[in-house]
């Protein structure tokens, strides 16, 4: 089995460097602090995917994201990006291979509604409700907590409205809070399904080109916001971004995907835009 190897910026091979410490450590004998080690939030070996009987949009694909890292997954279009956050989310099944999320396989409905509330999903098509308000889509993101019915008669707890507003002025559309959702223009729907991810809390944020549509000065302010959360929460996140300089100055690793295979995974802070978007453009040898 082809493993994809880690690169640093001159190419040559190199160990992961550990990353901010999360979960709980410890002390030592000696009373020194003994950091933990984070599991994984999420891990594929050998994942295969095929759409009818065209070629596999994913084969050998092997992923291993640690709690509280972000990680970009960047490449050509049609290079499986898309496919992969849907197998994670359990949208897409897998011809052959493994797959957990938060420890749990992905393989049926059972799983798939258990880790609903734990894992959010930005998907490139946003979700949202289109004769629903700004604030009530943002509300939809803690359905998990406050429960369908409480929900349907829009008895949300104190709490939960001022986490929605608070999402709400993270991504700057609370002034909005009234419109509906098709109202909006591109870049503010992009921002509203920001909104209701941030509310959701999850563990795992799934992001398929969140940052598409934005002008520079809002990227900035959502990646902000979501860096906060990330911080705030210990999210891991898992982002398919084409800008890739976003990728990774924003991602501690970025894992690049080339006609469904993947062909490196590298450290964000080790490597610049040339190098990478030689990888991306199959230039380079990995
Ligand atoms: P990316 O996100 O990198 O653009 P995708 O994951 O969307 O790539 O697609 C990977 C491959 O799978 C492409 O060849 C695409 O045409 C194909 N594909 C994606 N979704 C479907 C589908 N629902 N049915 C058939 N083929 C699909």
């Amino acid at each position: 089995m082809k493993v994809a190897t880690d690169i640093d910026s001159a190419g040559r091979a190199s160990a992961s460097p550990p990353l901010p410490v999360l979960g709980q450590g410890g002390r030592d004998a000696g009373g020194a602090p003994v950091t933990v080690p984070p599991c994984s939030a999420i891990e594929m070996c050998d994942v295969w995917v095929r759409y009818g009987k065209s070629a596999p949009a994913l084969q050998q694909v092997c992923l291993n994201v640690r709690q509280g890292e972000r990680h970009a997954i960047v490449g050509p279009s049609g290079s499986g990006k898309s496919t992969l956050l849907k197998v994670l989310k359990g949208l897409v099944p897998t011809e052959h291979g493994t797959v957990a999320t938060l420890g749990t396989p992905v393989n049926g409905k059972r799983a798939h509604r258990q880790l609903r509330a734990r894992i959010g999903y930005i998907p490139q098509n946003l979700g949202l409700v289109s004769s629903a308000t700004v604030l009530q889509n943002a509300l939809m993101g803690c359905l998990h907590r406050v429960g369908e019915i409480r929900s349907w008669l829009g008895l949300f707890p104190e709490a939960e409205y001022r986490a929605a507003h608070e999402a709400l002025e993270a991504t700057g559309i609370s002034h909005l809070s009234d419109r509906l959702a098709h109202q909006l223009s591109g870049g503010e729907r992009r921002r509203l399904a920001i909104s209701r991810a941030l509310v959701q809390r999850p563990e795992i944020l799934l992001a398929d080109e969140f940052l598409s549509e934005l002008d520079d000065v809002t990227a900035e302010q959502v990646l902000r916001g979501l860096d906060k959360a990330h911080r705030e929460l210990g999210m891991t996140v898992l982002m398919v971004e084409h800008d890739l300089q976003v990728a990774r100055t924003f991602c501690d690793r970025v894992t690049v995907l080339r006609e469904g295979c993947k062909v490196c995974e590298v450290n964000g802070s080790e490597i610049d835009d040339t190098r990478l978007r030689d990888l991306f453009r199959g230039v380079a040898a990995a």
